[in-house]
């Protein structure tokens, strides 16, 4: 989503591609989850990482909600699931009690990209910038973007990620200009069921999507 910030306030000012050398390896994170921390309902998830989660974990998105996993909350007027915080500890609750993650090789796009950002354009493209009052290591090394995020066939994720942008930006303006509650509910709804509550096979994620898209386009 996009959010009104002012990137020389939280960033080195620079924008980067996924081919570019950024300083965001911190090194296994080790002896640190401050991320994993104090996130409140910022951790919000896509339909690829519902689809990674879900299959990867043998569990369903509803099993998910119901074992307070995730939770779905109003981002710009629309409803998307993010990951929960313990009640105890505020910590997310996927984070073990060493201090590490549970689910590693399943956690969010947004776990990946941390301390990295996304920056979008007004045409939806975008661009990685790095965050530079979040993460408290000081000795991160330099490694390419694309490795950082450790997801496969990445120039597709990128394009994933467009789509799934264009979708919710468009979806988000659309509610902004509709005063009718009724079809503003039904539009968030259709959302949710179809991107999140219908499951995902664990076939290739791509095809899948383009299938929901269809269906939420009615074509
Ligand atoms: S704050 Fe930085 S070092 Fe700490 S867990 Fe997050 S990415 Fe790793
Ligand atoms: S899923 Fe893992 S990496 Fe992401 S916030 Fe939770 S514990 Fe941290």
């Amino acid at each position: 989503m996009l959010r009104e910030v002012d990137l020389k306030d939280i960033s080195d000012g620079r924008l980067y591609g996924s081919g570019d050398m950024v300083k965001a390896d911190c090194k296994d994170c080790v002896g640190c989850s401050e991320c994993c921390e104090g996130m409140g309902d910022s951790i919000i998830m896509d339909p690829y990482d519902v689809w990674r989660m879900t299959t990867g974990l043998g569990i369903s998105f509803a099993e998910l909600m119901t074992k307070g996993k995730i939770e779905l909350g109003v981002v710009d007027g629309i409803l998307l699931p993010h990951l929960c915080m313990s009640k105890e500890k505020d910590a997310c609750v996927f984070l073990g009690d060493t201090g590490r993650c549970s689910i590693h090789p399943y956690r969010t796009g947004f776990c990946r990209l941390f301390p990295l950002g996304r920056y979008y354009d007004e045409n939806g493209d975008y661009k990685y910038f790095l965050q530079v009052n979040e993460c408290p290591k000081t000795d991160r090394a330099k490694i390419k973007i694309e490795k950082w995020m450790d997801t496969p066939y990445f120039k597709k994720y990128e394009g994933f990620i467009r789509t799934w942008h264009s979708i919710t930006r468009n979806l988000a303006d659309s509610l902004d200009e509709s005063g009718d509650y009724e079809l503003r509910k039904n539009l968030t709804m259709d959302l949710v069921k179809i991107f999140f509550i219908k499951p995902y096979s664990s076939e290739d994620f791509y095809p899948q999507f383009e299938e929901r898209i269809k269906l939420w386009t009615r074509e």
